[in-house]
């Protein structure tokens, strides 16, 4: 039997050994109603994991016994429970390792709490099943795709893509804020044999971006679609 529930909101799992770090996230998480069992190592974490089933894993890869991707497989064989992980700035190649272990998103040190927060609630929101209007249709902010018609508005002003740039924003909504690595994306829109084709995918998001930008002028340029250097891209709603 799992441990019953401390309080209404949903429950963190946060795995963070830097003990500064780990209060000032737990008292903020807290004073927003959420219910956090702090862990300060892997194997605790792990069995906190087993105790409480949470909602979110929040999981700091730098930790003194296990390392955090093993954290990522550990708990992937058994739920799809979301996992954000935090990270240091500057190591795109663990961020990208982690996603491909199954981590859903991320966050790069130091982060801000409005970020944080951000993350959390499109990550909950996402487990709870994705945005949807009507038949088929999958909107984010302002920009709706109506997947059936290979239709696309922004802010109700329809706009003409191709097939391959509806494809990359299909994969982007879908992901619901989450980051999507160039991998995935390349593999998701041309297929596997494009994976290092990084020229196509910066050549299509740019057009992608101009195309919807233009359809809506008075949003601020380029936001809607934001570049994760090193790591891929991730649609903003606004
Ligand atoms: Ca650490």
């Amino acid at each position: 039997m799992n441990e019953p529930r401390r309080g209404g909101g949903p429950c963190i799992l946060l795995v963070e050994d830097d003990a500064d770090t780990r209060r000032l996230v737990a008292r903020n998480l807290e004073a927003h109603g959420y219910d956090v069992e702090a862990t300060p190592d892997g194997a605790t974490a792990l069995a906190r994991w087993e105790a409480r089933r949470p909602d979110l894993v929040l999981l700091d890869l730098g930790l003194p016994d296990l390392d955090g991707v093993s954290i990522i497989r550990h708990i992937r064989r058994e739920a799809n429970t979301p996992i954000l992980v935090l990270s240091a700035r500057g190591r795109e190649e663990q961020k990208v390792d982690a996603l491909d272990h199954g981590a859903d998103d991320y966050v790069t040190k130091p982060f801000g709490m409005s970020e944080l927060h951000a993350r959390l609630r499109a990550l909950l929101r996402r487990s709870a099943g994705p945005d949807r209007e009507g038949d088929g249709a999958v909107c984010s902010g302002r920009i709706c795709l109506d997947v059936p018609r290979h239709e696309v508005s922004v802010a109700g002003s329809p706009v003409h893509l191709t097939p391959r740039e509806f494809e990359l924003l299909r994969v982007l909504i879908s992901a619901g804020g989450r980051v999507v690595t160039r991998q995935r994306l390349l593999e998701a829109v041309w297929g596997r044999a494009y994976a290092d084709e990084g020229h196509y995918l910066h050549v299509h998001i740019s057009q992608l971006r101009r195309k919807l930008d233009a359809a809506a002028p008075e949003l601020e340029a380029g936001a809607a679609i934001e570049s994760e250097p090193g790591v891929g891209y991730r649609l903003t709603a606004r």
